[in-house]
């Protein structure tokens, strides 16, 4: 009893201070399912509900070439053709040259350099999953042979084929639960206080939940989103609420008694659409949703040159005006282009436009460069209310692309983080792989990337 009462005190003491983050019991690595053995001394960490760990433990154990730089106090750690920078005291890392915000600066803790193993691992390709109960993070690589990279149960759980849930937003009287697919959620209402509550069985959040690239644990199994700006509802609250069967609970609570409709979408999307005017049913909205689409570029700024000599500029206009035509037929969306032939408009002027015509969401299309090998297509969203736009585009884009699917991705560029609106950036393909280049370039291939795109984004705004 005594000692119960000792452990109680020193997880109070972690969980009061967790930026002194030395975390009372020992944290064990999984790595494809065999745990990683420490070298004695060494020992992953807690900061700030982020696990770390010391790069030596990332060469030793895991198998990258990490490299210390002292002067500039810069980890390199290489991977195939995967090269990740970090600095010690910066939130801002580079993949393969791309700028990745962090939700945790690498540390220099007693002259040991400590990194966020969720970024790294992600980063390079791998599944992170964490048991809150065990302290354990599992790591499943991408060629572990466990189908494609599906993440694995942790130990001691026995669900397999969970549906994963990737992002939780509120906008527009609207609650989205973005997931992998396959979900039968069930909503009901419950009084004193009033809230209307979601159901997700056979269900977890992903390792890429609310896009959070270091370990945390508050969010991994719970957390709420303070709502503003809806008459009545106060906030939305998530957690797994049962572990057998895993489910996963969300809560809109509200200040008064709301009717609301729910539906899921064949890509996953959960939407509960909430009446806040409290009548009998939700009728269809006859407001029209203003699109703002960005073709990246233009004139004197040609965007990456393609393999051929390609420019990227027109490509993205190309695109742009292809999914303008769509958008026009739609009766109950406006389309806003920011340039519609070979113009060229400032990162701020892009932004001052969608923000200024207070759009619903924020399209930019863009074609990427890497070296030749590299294929496929990336969507990359900046801010949390961007995260279930960014996965339902995405699925759309992949799949009318056909190239290889490089995943949902943060990035930092100014178009989707300084506007106001869900918004997101599409990298359609590599105007550097002759393959990609070709295909971007293809009539048919731009009206089916078109077409998929206009899908997600009516799907995201919830336009029949
Ligand atoms: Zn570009």
């Amino acid at each position: 009893m005594k000692k119960l009462r000792i452990l109680v005190a020193v997880l109070c003491f972690v969980w009061l201070f967790p930026g002194n983050g030395q975390a009372a019991t020992n944290i064990k690595i999984f790595l494809d399912g065999n745990q990683v053995s420490l070298p004695s001394g060494v020992n992953a960490e807690l900061i700030s509900n982020k696990v770390m760990i010391p790069i030596r433990v990332v060469s030793e154990e895991l198998g990258y070439s990490v490299g210390w730089e002292q002067k500039t106090k810069t980890v390199t750690i290489i991977q195939d053709k995967k090269v990740i920078k970090m600095v010690a005291g910066q939130k801002t890392a580079t993949v393969d040259g791309s700028k990745i915000n962090l939700d945790i600066a690498p540390v220099i803790k007693k002259g040991t350099t400590l990194v966020p193993i969720r970024f790294v691992a992600e980063a390079m390709g791998m599944k992170v999953s964490w048991n809150n109960q065990t302290k354990s993070v599992y790591l499943v690589s991408a060629n572990s042979g466990s189908g494609g990279g599906t993440p694995q149960p942790p130990a001691g759980g026995n669900e397999t084929d969970l549906t994963q849930v990737n992002g939780i937003s509120f906008t527009d009287s609207k609650l989205m639960i973005a997931t992998s697919g396959g979900a039968k959620p069930s909503a009901f209402t419950m009084t004193s206080p009033n809230r209307i509550v979601v159901d997700i069985p056979n269900a977890e959040f992903s390792s890429l939940f609310e896009g959070t690239q270091a370990l945390d644990l508050t969010r991994s199994v719970a957390g709420q989103i303070v709502v503003d700006g809806y008459p009545g509802v106060e906030k939305v609250r998530y957690s797994l609420f049962s572990e057998s069967p895993s489910t996963v609970r969300v809560v809109v609570d509200l200040s008064k008694a709301m009717t609301y409709k729910l539906s899921t979408s064949a890509a996953g999307l959960i939407t509960v659409t909430i009446n806040t005017s409290g009548g009998e049913t939700t009728p269809p909205s006859t407001v029209k949703k203003t699109i703002v689409i960005d073709a990246g570029h233009g004139n004197q700024d040609p965007g990456t040159i393609g393999i051929t000599g390609k420019k990227e500029k027109d490509f993205n206009l190309s695109l742009a005006l292809k999914i303008e035509q769509l958008l026009k037929k739609e009766s109950s969306i406006k389309v806003i282009m920011t340039r519609n032939d070979d113009n060229f408009l400032k990162l701020a002027e892009r932004v001052s436009l969608a923000n200024k015509a207070k759009a619903d969401l924020f399209l930019s299309i863009h074609a990427n460069s890497g070296p030749a090998s590299a294929t496929g297509s990336e969507t990359y969203y900046n801010r949390a209310n961007s995260k279930s736009l960014a996965t339902t585009v995405h699925k759309y884009l992949v799949q009318a692309a056909g190239l290889k699917d490089r995943g949902v991705k943060t990035g930092n560029f100014a178009v989707i983080r300084d506007t106001t609106m869900p918004a997101i950036l599409l990298e359609v393909g590599f105007l550097s792989n002759k393959n990609d280049e070709a295909a971007l370039f293809n009539e048919t291939f731009q009206n089916r990337v078109a077409e998929g795109v206009v899908k997600g984004m009516k799907e995201y705004l919830g336009v029949k």
